[in-house]
């Protein structure tokens, strides 16, 4: 077994929220250790490259509201990053619709009938809740009903949310839909509509992002590059064992090609996923604790690269596919984000299957999921198959956390007991099992920085450094 030189801090995996720990932490001084189970950084914000293009893992717009994260990001990346306009839409009832719903586009595509049934179910509900409240919503389905009408629900909510999910939205969890749909509500398109009228927008419903010219995966990249000597990747190394005695963190056990491999360290960041963390302690953590982590579940996702000999196939950013007629749930096309995806006179199309391990879509040959995507693609007018041949597909375990009714008690639980670890900091999106986005992911990894900081001053400094 090799040992690999102490470290002040190590570091579990380097996608964004674990690079961005890296990085504020090397800045401050600190030797980090960056410990990778992939054979490239960023994790799930990583960019493929193929034979003459570039996708993401499923397009991955930059957006935050936080000022802050966003200079962080943007003084980063300078001038590869680019402002985009997001344009998207989603097939309803064989009908493609602004996404998110615009209403005047909504009543007319849908016709009188369904639109005055869906405003009706939404004034019959507004008027139920009205007397005593709204009642406590447990599931999406309660949620959404409770809030929009069972109407909005069945045409809107219903098929997508089950087609990303994979389970009933009965059993996905109101907590769940309160940070994630909020930018959806009838009134505040209503309001978005009238503000856009008067040349205002809200923030809520961005229409422009920031993208890097060359995808999103140098985001990531660049991290890496700012870590500079004080920081060291290990990559093609899984971590499997994570060692602690009097309630600290005190080596990993990780495996490369070349065999078993042990860092020691001060602090320990994990941004692997919040249930393997838990199942590689040693001692083992107590049975209430690992049963928790059990009853955890992500959903997985495959993700198809079709290259098309056209300069373009779409003017989307994202086009959403809630009916089950069509086996992936979303599509993008990487040119429309920037035109450094695709050579000259070619483009590729990214089609996103959400699925489970284990499902037929999972297992089956690649070869058989590219030809699918491609008649798919040609049967929605998209590519005519003498100019879409061939394809890429990567597989993408432990894509979304899976947020089913009682998932907070299980993760409450699960820290509860990791707090006890004066020493170690869980951050990220499936290290802390949070619905998080990008910039979340980075601010994760720089409050963990932040807190490592505060906890081993630098002789002669009085506070810690600000990292951000
Ligand atoms: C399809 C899709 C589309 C998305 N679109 C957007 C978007 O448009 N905008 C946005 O802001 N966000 C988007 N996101 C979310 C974004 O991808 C995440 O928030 C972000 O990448 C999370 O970063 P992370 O570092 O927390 O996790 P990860 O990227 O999962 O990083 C964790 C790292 O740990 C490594 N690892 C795991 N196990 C081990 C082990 N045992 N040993 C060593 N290493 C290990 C993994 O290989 C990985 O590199 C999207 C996500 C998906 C799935």
């Amino acid at each position: 077994m090799s040992v690999n030189s102490r470290k002040d801090v190590v570091i579990l995996g380097a996608g964004l929220a674990g690079l961005s720990a890296g990085h504020a932490l090397s800045k401050a001084g600190r030797h980090v250790a960056l410990i990778e189970a992939g054979s490239t950084v960023g994790g799930m914000s990583r960019t493929v490259v193929g034979d003459g293009y570039r996708f993401d893992l499923g397009g991955h717009r930059f957006f935050t509201t936080d000022k802050r994260i966003e200079e962080y990001v943007k003084k980063l990346m300078g001038s590869e990053m680019l402002t985009v306009p997001r344009k998207s839409t989603i097939l309803l009832r064989g009908k493609y619709f602004d996404y998110p719903l615009k209403p005047l586009n909504a009543i007319f595509g849908l016709g009188g009938i369904t639109t005055a049934k869906i405003l009706l179910d939404y004034g019959l509900q507004r008027l139920k809740n009205w007397p005593a409240g709204k009642a406590r919503a447990v599931s999406l389905e309660d949620r959404v009903v409770r809030d929009f009408g069972r109407a909005l629900f069945n045409l809107y909510f219903k098929e997508y949310s089950e087609k990303v999910w994979g389970v009933g939205c009965d059993r996905i969890s109101a907590d769940w839909v309160a940070q994630r749909i909020r930018g959806l509500s009838l009134g505040v398109a209503v309001k978005n509509a009238l503000f856009k009228v008067c040349g205002k927008d809200l923030p809520t419903l961005a229409d422009h992002f920031l993208y890097p010219s060359l995808g999103i995966g140098r985001i990531a990249e660049r991290l890496l590059e700012g870590t500079g000597e004080r920081g060291t990747l290990h990559a093609d190394t899984r971590v499997t064992r994570v060692y602690h005695s009097d309630g600290r963190i005190e080596r990993v056990e990780a495996h490369n090609h070349k065999g078993p491999v042990v860092t020691e360290g001060d602090e320990f960041v994990s941004s692997i996923p919040l249930n393997t963390l838990v199942g590689m302690l040693v001692p083992e953590a107590p049975w209430e604790v690992r049963d928790a982590a059990a009853r955890l579940r992500y959903r997985d996702l495959v993700v198809v690269a079709i290259p098309v000999d056209r300069e373009t196939a779409t003017d989307q950013s994202w086009i959403y596919f809630p009916e089950k007629s069509v086996p992936f749930g979303r599509l993008h096309e990487p040119k429309n984000w920037s035109p450094l995806m695709a050579g000259e006179g070619k483009t590729v199309l990214v089609a996103e299957y959400f699925c489970f391990r284990g499902d037929d879509v999972w297992k089956a040959r690649d070869e058989e999921i590219v030809e699918t995507t491609i008649v798919h693609l040609e049967k929605l007018g998209f590519v005519d198959r003498k100019t879409a041949e061939g394809g890429q597909v990567v597989r993408v375990p432990r894509a979304y956390p899976l947020f089913e009714v009682g998932y907070i008690e299980h993760v409450t639980r699960i820290f509860e007991y990791l707090n006890g670890f004066s020493n170690l900091h869980a951050i990220g999106r499936s290290g802390m099992f949070r619905y998080f986005n990008m910039d979340h992911a980075i601010e994760s990894g720089l409050d963990a920085a932040r807190d490592v900081l505060g906890k081993t001053p630098v002789p002669g400094e009085a506070t810690p450094p600000a990292v951000a």
